[in-house]
């Protein structure tokens, strides 16, 4: 493929250690030995950015191989860690301290350590995100899924990544056959909005333009968990793409099914680009009513559609400069119209994605399923992480 760069996300594992309450895929993990290869990453397009996430990335013993191969054709690799491997997150970085680290913190302590399942997860995190920092690394920061129960949680952690000089990244709850989930729902909408509000106003008061913008994803949050339409269109499977354990191509991690391009183990890149089946995707998602709002889908498109962002921060920051308070989570006419009585929680409830008599696809290969025959998910991945320690 000449010319143009990708945005990717590379799924190295379907394993996970962690439990988290708004994720099933530690009950649905991938065999090792079909996941991606060294050989199928070569045949990867170029990208101007790259995410490489899991399951837990870090559960592979490999991923340095792998990074090693993807900075031949990759301009900024971030990885998303829930940051429990602590010895191999600081090797990985000795090798390459040019890449990016966001380990998911969904709280503090005891709210982070309810949510993830990881005992003593929150230390974990925090300590190896400090060791991150003294080594000198730049690109370091936290991940959190803003849901009910955290975020209270919201803004004092943003104090503290910003105390110890760290990115701040947001996320809300989705459903998809990639978190092997459907049920997840905010419940408080007002309560979480006014959350977002503060965190939003915090991010709008700082010197930091890449805050800014923050803000304007955020507020994206707001309009998301009200079950309303995408502030900006999704162009997923266009210039952007995902990659799967088995080498399955997809457009993006929050259909209901898993959608699939093509397969990179059996095709070349550019075969599989411009497939029929890649074209069909595409018209899938063209009128796809999920309405996601995740950085790998909005951060694509905020590059692309610069101009819709850039015009909200000159309003937010810049017209209303003295201000204290620069932005309202009002200026949203469904939370205005919710506030006001008309329109119910049940109506806001049927905006979203969840369903609870949803049959969930987990997106396993039938080997993967097969395994589960005999175990569960956590006795898979518990034995094979005693393994590797051993
Ligand atoms: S959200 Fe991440 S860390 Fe938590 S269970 Fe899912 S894959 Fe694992
Ligand atoms: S809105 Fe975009 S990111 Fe979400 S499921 Fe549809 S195509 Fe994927």
């Amino acid at each position: 493929m000449a010319g143009k760069k990708l945005n990717g996300t590379v799924i190295v594992t379907y394993r996970c250690n962690a439990r988290c309450t708004m994720c099933n895929r530690y009950k649905a993990p991938s065999r090792p030995e079909e996941e991606l290869s060294v050989e199928t990453i070569k045949k990867l397009p170029e990208m101007y950015f790259t995410n490489v996430t899991g399951g837990e990335p870090f559960i592979r013993q490999d991923l340095k191989d792998i990074v090693r191969e993807l900075y031949k054709k990759s301009d900024r690799i971030v990885i998303s860690t829930n940051g429990f491997f602590t010895d191999r997150i600081l090797e990985l970085c000795r090798e390459f301290p040019q890449i990016g680290i966001r380990i998911s913190i969904e709280g503090l302590e005891q709210t982070n350590n309810e949510i993830r399942g990881l005992q003593d997860g929150f230390n974990r995190g925090y300590t190896t995100l400090k060791k991150l920092v003294e080594m000198g690394m730049k690109d370091v920061g936290f991940g959190m899924t803003v849901q009910d129960r955290n975020a209270a949680d919201l803004v004092p952690l943003y104090l503290l990544s910003n105390q110890m000089q760290m990115e701040f990244a947001t996320a809300s709850l989705h459903n998809s056959f990639y978190f092997v989930e459907a049920k997840n729902i905010i419940h408080d909408r007002p309560m979480v909005a006014q959350n977002f509000e503060n965190l939003i106003n915090e991010l709008l008061n700082s010197n930091s333009p890449k805050k800014w913008f923050r803000a304007y994803f955020n507020h994206g949050l707001i309009n998301y968990i009200y079950g309303q339409r995408r502030l900006l269109p999704c162009d997923m499977s266009f210039d952007t793409f995902f990659i799967d354990p088995y080498g399955d191509v997809m457009p993006c991690n929050g259909t209901k099914d898993k959608e699939v391009m093509g397969n990179l183990n059996d095709q070349t890149w550019e075969e599989l680009w411009s497939s029929p089946a890649a074209e069909s995707v595409r018209r899938k998602v063209r009128c796809c009513d999920r309405n996601c709002w995740m950085i790998g889908s909005v951060s694509p498109a905020m590059r692309k559609y610069i101009w819709k962002p850039t015009w909200w921060v000159i309003r937010h920051k810049f017209l209303r400069f003295f201000k204290k308070k620069k932005y309202s989570m009002y200026e949203l006419k469904i939370v205005r119209d919710y506030r006001d009585g008309k329109v119910t929680k049940e109506e806001l409830d049927k905006l979203s994605t969840c369903d609870l008599n949803a049959v969930i696809n987990d997106g396993l290969s039938e080997a993967s399923k097969e395994q589960l025959a005999h175990k569960t998910g956590e006795e898979i991945v518990d034995a094979d992480i005693r393994g590797q320690m051993e």
